[in-house]
C-alpha cells in the first residue's frame, strides 16, 4: 500500500520549511524513518501526501565542537553518535543510550533528533539529552528558537514542534571538563523492541579535591509523561560527600517520590520501582568512578 505521494530530500533549511509550508500540514518531516514509516504501516498516521526528507541537510548531519561546547545535528544517527571520539570521552551518557537503541540496523539510520521528536516518555537519546541539560534548535512557526530539552515536551508522543511544520535543527550542550563525567544504564526485557523498562542518565561535577558533590543532574525514565529530571534526587546529592552512604540516600528519597507506572508491554510500577535503586546506584556510582579517573569507556554498547 502507498504510505506517502511524494518523497522531497530538501538540502537546505529554508526548502524543507518552504516545502512543509507548500503542502500545508499534509507532509511531515522524516529522518531515519524508523519509528514513523512503522507508524504509517499501522496506520497511526494518514496516508502522507509528502514526506520531507531532512537527511541530506548539512546542518542537521554536523557534529562539531567548540571549546567546551559539541553541537550535534539533529540529524546525526545513533551509530555515528557511537563511534564520535569526543562524545565518548566527555559525553559518555550519550553514547551508551544511544548505542543501545534497537539493532545496528536501527542505529545506522534512527537519529537524535528522531528520537527527540517522537517525544516518548523512555527514548534512550533523550533520556541522556537531559541529563546533559542540551538545548534544542529548532524551526518553529516560521521562527529559529534555541529551547532547553526538558521544555520540548507535551505528553507522551507530543513534543512543542509539529512535524508537519516544525524542524528540529540540533543540539547543543556543554562538554565534560576536569571532575565531571556522566553514565547512562538501562533495564530492558530481552526480547524488548524500542523502549526500555527504565532508564537511567547521570551527570555529576565533584569538588578539585573528588570528595563531594559539587553538581548533578538526574534523568530517569519513564517517570512522568514526559523526560525530566529528578530534582529531589539532585538535591540530596549537590554538596554532600561523593560516597556510598549519600547514594543511598538519594535513592531512598528517588524511591519516596518517584512513581513510576505500571505498563502493560514493559513491565509492573513495583518492577520499576525496584529498578530505579538498582539503576540509580549503578549509574551514579559508575559516573563518580569517572569523574575521578577522568577514565570513561562505554559500557553495555551493542549487548541485547
Ligand atoms: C526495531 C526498533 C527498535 C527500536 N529500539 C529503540 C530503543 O531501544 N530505544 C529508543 O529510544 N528507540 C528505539 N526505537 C525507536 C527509534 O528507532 C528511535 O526513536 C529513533 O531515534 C527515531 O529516529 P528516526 O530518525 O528513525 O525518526 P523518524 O522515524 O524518521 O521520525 C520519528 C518522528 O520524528 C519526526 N522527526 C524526525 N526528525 C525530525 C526533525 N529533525 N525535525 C522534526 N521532526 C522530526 C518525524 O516526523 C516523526 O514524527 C526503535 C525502533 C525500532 C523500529
Amino acid at each position: 500500500m502507498k504510505l506517502w505521494n511524494h518523497y522531497h530530500t530538501p538540502h537546505s533549511i529554508d526548502q524543507a520549511i518552504a516545502l512543509l509550508n507548500q503542502y500545508q500540514g499534509k507532509a511531515k518531516v522524516v529522518a531515519g524513518g524508523t519509528d514513523l514509516i512503522v507508524e504509517l504501516r499501522e496506520g497511526h498516521h494518514p496516508i502522507q501526501e509528502a514526506l520531507i526528507d531532512v537527511t541530506q541537510i548539512p546542518e542537521l548531519t554536523r557534529l562539531t565542537t567548540n571549546n567546551n561546547e559539541i553541537y550535534v545535528g539533529a540529524g546525526v544517527t545513533h551509530s555515528q553518535i557511537v563511534k564520535s571520539a569526543v562524545l565518548v570521552a566527555r559525553a559518555t551518557c550519550l553514547v551508551e543510550s544511544c548505542g543501545v537503541v534497537g539493532g545496528p540496523q536501527v542505529r545506522n539510520v534512527g537519529t537524535l533528533g528522531g528520537n527527540v521528536a517522537h517525544a516518548l516518555p523512555a527514548g534512550d537519546g533523550t533520556t541522556s539529552l537531559v541529563a546533559l541539560d542540551a538545548k534544542a534548535e529548532i524551526i518553529m512557526s516560521g521562527q529559529r528558537r534555541v529551547v532547553p530539552i526538558a521544555e520540548m515536551f507535551r505528553g507522551p508522543g507530543q513534543s512543542l514542534i509539529d512535524s508537519t511544520r516544525d524542524v528540529i535543527i540540533g543540539f547543543r550542550f556543554v562538554l565534560c571538563s576536569d571532575n565531571e563525567a556522566t553514565a547512562f544504564k538501562r533495564i530492558m526485557r530481552p526480547q524488548g523492541v524500542a523502549l526500555p523498562i527504565l532508564g537511567c542518565a547521570i551527570w555529576v561535577r565533584l569538588n578539585p579535591a573528588q570528595t563531594h558533590f559539587e553538581a548533578a543532574r538526574v534523568s530517569i525514565a519513564p517517570i512522568g509523561p514526559t523526560p525530566g529530571r529528578a530534582a529531589e534526587v539532585e538535591a540530596i546529592l549537590i554538596g554532600q560527600p561523593a560516597t556510598d552512604t549519600i547514594i543511598e540516600q538519594a535513592i531512598e528519597t528517588a524511591l519516596q517520590i518517584l512513581k513510576p507506572r505500571t505498563s502493560k508491554y514493559r513491565a509492573t510500577g513495583d518492577y520499576r520501582k525496584e529498578m530505579i535503586a538498582v539503576l540509580l546506584r549503578r549509574t551514579l556510582q559508575l559516573a563518580v568512578q569517572r569523574a575521578r579517573t577522568g577514565q570513561a569507556v562505554p559500557e553495555g554498547i551493542g549487548m541485547e
